[in-house]
């Protein structure tokens, strides 16, 4: 299959190998060049594909310099996909720079859409969709957590957050402290052989994983401030 000339922004496996799509494959396989964060995450991808294709990387610490570069190619007509380690890049995750400079030089940006652990995590937690925030990952320290926290306390919405395992139980102690003692779910290793879903009230799963910090890869998921129930007629 032959792919326009453009930058292509793809989703792949936030844990499993298998949630790749069919176009994203196509992509992989027929780009000039891949961008991606670490260059042996993505060749073990491209090995359990049976893909070989000429890697770069594109992080937080080369992107200023590579986006040049990376313009000038596709100025030239090539094609170039833009992964990251797991899940939709851009999402906590770098080239919304890259993107931007794209669009403005006038040249096509496609998207090849898949997994994102923020949309796995809320289409199984339960937790009311209509409308959310994804908030990505709180500042570590407790201080500047609990002002991040205190900007969404009125927004009634469902709240998503990105969280480390070692952190998690200081993280849901202040969203306890400052959200109120909400609804919520601990989404961990999405996809993966030990994937689950742990509910509970935000003080209860704090005190939960206070002592044991669980492994592997989490999301956390706050249902909206409760509305107060309207005052019973006479
Ligand atoms: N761009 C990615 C996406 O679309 O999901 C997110 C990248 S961000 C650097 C990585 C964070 O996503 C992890 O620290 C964790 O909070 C969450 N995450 C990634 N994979 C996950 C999984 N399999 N289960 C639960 N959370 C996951």
């Amino acid at each position: 299959m032959s792919l326009e000339p453009g930058l292509y922004v793809a989703a792949t496996p936030i844990g499993n190998l298998k949630d790749i799509t069919l176009r994203v494959l196509e992509a992989l396989q027929g780009a000039d060049v891949i961008l991606c964060e670490d260059t042996r995450v993505t060749a073990k991808l491209l090995g359990g594909h049976g893909i070989k294709a000429v890697l770069r990387p594109y992080h937080d610490h080369n992107a200023a310099q590579m986006r040049p570069e990376v313009l000038e190619r596709l100025q030239d007509g090539a094609r170039i996909v833009l992964v990251s380690d797991a899940g939709t890049p851009l999402i906590s995750d770098p080239g919304y720079k890259l993107v931007r400079a794209v669009r403005d030089a006038g040249l096509p940006v496609f998207t090849l859409p898949g997994p994102s652990a923020m949309v796995a995590a809320l289409s199984i937690a339960g937790a009311p969709t209509d409308r959310f925030l994804f908030a990505g990952f709180l500042p570590p320290k407790s201080g500047a957590r609990q002002s991040a926290l205190r900007e969404l306390v009125t927004i009634d919405a469902t709240l998503v957050f990105y969280e480390s395992g070692p952190r998690l139980a200081a993280s849901l102690a202040d969203m306890a402290a400052v959200l109120g003692d909400r609804r919520a779910a601990v989404a961990r290793e999405l996809t993966k052989l030990h994937e689950e879903v742990v509910e509970g009230g935000l003080a209860e799963l704090a005190a939960r994983y206070a002592d044991t910090p669980p492994k592997g890869e989490i999301v956390v998921v706050v249902h909206p401030p409760e509305v107060a129930a309207p005052a019973a007629a006479d």
